[in-house]
């Protein structure tokens, strides 16, 4: 199909053909919408979507694009009724038009009519439009600002003398050329455009916007570098009007970016390609201020940057290291770190590498480094070097010894209890104690050593923990005892203190690690505990009456008191059987035995109620009997369930004969009586 004439487009403009769409512009840190550019389309019936790469150049060169801008503008306005404030609306602008000096007018009268405000319009133009004549250009762009309207470089770094452009006219924005945007993935070259043209906008004081951004991972290295805003599929195509609210229903147009263009600490070297000189200088001082070794490699091995401590530790000034390999310059040390520099080169980050090697100058003793060395990527993850830590640790032994037994001492009172640790020379005279024990105690620290901790130790106790401490002094057996210590406010309380020795190669003490832990809330309640449980024996034992506990599921005699013995004239032994009483038991008032789930305290354990006071005849295991009063209960858990009974148990044996006794005497008098009254009866 031949290409669309000059007529066609005529025509399409008469018959309305050409629509604006709306492609989103988001910010990068958030995701957030700022806007939409209006980007022309012309639906033709036959022929399709033409694009506007076709349709513009034939528009200028008919001289139609006065009228396209027109139409596009009033519909794009319209259309803009949706766009809550302050989303602003991005029209192109012809490079034909921006020699017409009427142009600013022409927007204005369109965006009135329109009803929208001419301060949230921004018209991009291309550097081709401003080559001709710069001076007319500036004079438009002037006009343009005095209205309100923003301006946006388009396409930058495709045209040529962008950079005088950029200088002589009002810009507020600068738009990235979508082509340094798709090739930053592959090459390095790109990416450093990108960077400077993002760096450039900054240091101009202009919004940067990237076109043409269709994957996260170019959205992320853009927010690396400072890029401000973003165009493209990733946040959505151009849309028809009608699709608007849709949009603006969304609240961001892509994922959040987690990291902030603005922080700066692990930044990839991207963003430092951003920063101000005066930051790097900071950064240098750092650099070469830290007590640490440093150096950055790049992929051959050379030295591109090095401090001065690493530097001093080679013995060689700075400057005769930058540019040269570190095999060709310490070929005795390349021979240990280049393996690892390989594996850093690989992407393998290494830390705390400990090398020993002999010093090349001057005395040649040999000395211990310790080596990190990491992978160094830039904005596409791609290794550019490594970063190396060097710290010289052999002059450090000692206070490397130092310190891992002040680690070792931390563990270890930690893997015991936290509360009070302490520590004590082989022979207890030198203490180290938490500052816990002096608020505990009011003792301070001197007082402790030279044994001085017994005289904290209760009277009672102070024998006991003088032999424990002489014994792991003798032997080493670790400690763990339990005393009472006076409290500053002069109360005794209780402690734990336990402590085992440390050991060297040879098996002899070096020091005692410990730790102390206040247990005198749980001795106390022990001790209470064990009060109560003996003052209630005492008082069980001594109640003239006979006590039985049993257990519900076997029956089985938990315990009983001697008066219950006296009462059945047998031994209760504890755990007997109730079935063991079977042949020395309860008897029926017809001398028959009772089945044992007859006893009172079987009842009551079975219905769950109290039984008795029942009284019955008890046969002893010498073949007496006796009178026995019961009255059971039975023992609930605290969730209502039966655990077992009790039952209480009176002799009333002799109560018992007595008042037969004492019955039949009456009966007998009651037999006189009558038999005095008889004949006078029958009188
Ligand atoms: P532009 O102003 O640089 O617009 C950006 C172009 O990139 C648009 O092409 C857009 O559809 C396309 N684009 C946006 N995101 C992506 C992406 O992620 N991947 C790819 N591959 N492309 C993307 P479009 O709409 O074809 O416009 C082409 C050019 O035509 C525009 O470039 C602009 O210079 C010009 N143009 C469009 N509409 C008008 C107009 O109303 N007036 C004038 N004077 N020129 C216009
Ligand atoms: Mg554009
Ligand atoms: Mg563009």
């Amino acid at each position: 199909m031949p290409s669309p004439t000059e007529h066609d487009l005529s025509q399409a403009l008469e018959r309305d053909e050409i629509s604006p769409y709306f492609q989103p512009l988001v910010e990068l840190t958030t995701g957030k919408l700022t806007g939409f550019e209006v980007l022309a389309r012309w639906k033709h019936p036959v022929r399709g979507m033409i694009p506007p790469d076709v349709f513009i150049p034939l528009a200028e060169k008919a001289g139609l694009i006065g009228r396209l801008m027109e139409q596009i503008l009033r519909k794009a306005f319209a259309a803009a009724s949706v766009l809550p404030d302050p989303l602003s609306l991005s029209a192109n602008i012809s490079a034909i038009q921006f020699r017409d000096i009427d142009l600013p007018l022409q927007i204005a009268h369109a965006a009135t009519q329109g009803g929208f405000a001419l301060d949230r319009l921004i018209l991009e133009v291309t550097e081709s439009a401003l080559a001709d004549n710069l001076q007319q250009a500036r004079e438009i762009s002037m006009r343009l600002k005095e209205l309100g309207i923003r301006l946006a470089l388009d396409d930058f770094g495709t045209g040529y003398s962008s950079l005088r452009h950029l200088q002589a006219l009002p810009f507020d924005e600068l738009k990235v050329d979508a082509s340094f945007v798709r090739s930053m993935d592959h090459t390095r070259e790109s990416r450093k455009i990108a960077a400077a043209i993002v760096g450039l906008g900054h240091s101009l004081g202009l919004i940067t916007v990237a076109e043409g951004i269709e994957t996260q991972a170019q959205a992320e290295m853009l927010l690396w570098l400072g890029c401000d805003c973003g165009q493209g599929w990733l946040y959505g195509r151009a849309v028809p009007a009608e699709d608007l609210p849709g949009i603006l229903a969304r609240e961001t147009l892509s994922p959040r970016i987690e990291v902030l263009a603005g922080d700066v600490s692990g930044s990839p070297a991207g963003r430092m390609e951003a920063l101000p000189a005066q930051r790097l200088a900071q950064l240098q001082a750092i650099y070469d201020g830290v007590p640490v070794g440093l150096c950055f490699l790049d992929t051959s091995m050379r030295y591109m940057s090095i401090n001065k401590r690493l530097a001093e530790m080679n013995g060689a000034p700075v400057a005769d290291h930058i540019g040269r390999r570190v095999g060709d310059l310490y070929p005795g040390m390349f021979k240990i770190v280049g393996p690892y520099i390989r594996r850093a080169l690989h992407g393998e980050s290494l830390s705390s590498i400990e090398a020993t090697y002999s010093r090349p100058v001057p005395d040649g003793r040999s000395r211990t480094l310790l080596l990190s060395y990491e992978p160094v990527r830039d904005e596409a993850s791609e290794v550019i070097g490594v970063s190396v830590a060097v710290v010289d640790i052999s002059s450090r032994k000692l206070a490397e010894e130092a310190l891992k037994e002040s680690e070792d001492h931390y563990r270890h009172a930690v893997e015991l209890n936290p509360q009070i640790p302490w520590t004590a020379s082989p022979d207890f005279v030198e203490i180290d104690v938490s500052p816990s024990w002096q608020k505990l105690t009011g003792m301070s620290s001197e007082e402790i050593h030279n044994h001085g901790w017994v005289n904290a130790v209760h009277p009672d106790d102070m024998e006991r923990a003088r032999n424990a401490v002489g014994a792991g002094i003798e032997t080493g057996t670790p400690l763990d005892l339990e005393l009472r210590v006076r409290r500053a406010d002069g109360a005794w309380i209780w402690i734990r203190s336990r402590g085992s020795p440390r050991r060297d190669a040879e098996g002899k003490v070096v020091r005692w690690y410990g730790s102390m832990e206040d247990i005198d809330d749980r001795k106390k309640m022990a001790q209470a505990l064990i009060e109560s449980e003996a003052l209630l024996k005492a008082v069980f034992d001594a109640v003239p009456v006979g006590i039985v506990i049993t257990e519900a599921a076997t029956g089985r005699v938990v315990i009983s008191n001697p008066q219950a013995e006296k009462v059945f004239r047998r031994p209760v032994i504890m755990a007997d059987k109730i079935e063991n009483y079977r042949n020395a038991g309860a008897l029926h008032p017809d001398g028959s035995p009772m089945m044992p789930s007859e006893y009172p305290l079987a009842r009551a354990i079975v219905t769950g109620n109290p039984v008795g006071p029942e009284e019955f005849l008890y046969r002893g295991l010498d073949g007496s009997d006796g009178w026995v009063s019961a009255t059971a209960a039975p023992v609930r858990g605290r969730d209502g369930q039966i655990l077992g009974g009790v039952v209480a148990l009176l002799d009333i044996d002799d109560l018992k004969r007595e008042r037969q006794a004492l019955l039949d005497r009456i009966s007998e008098l009651e037999r006189q009586v009558l038999g005095l009254r008889s004949p006078l009866a029958t009188e």
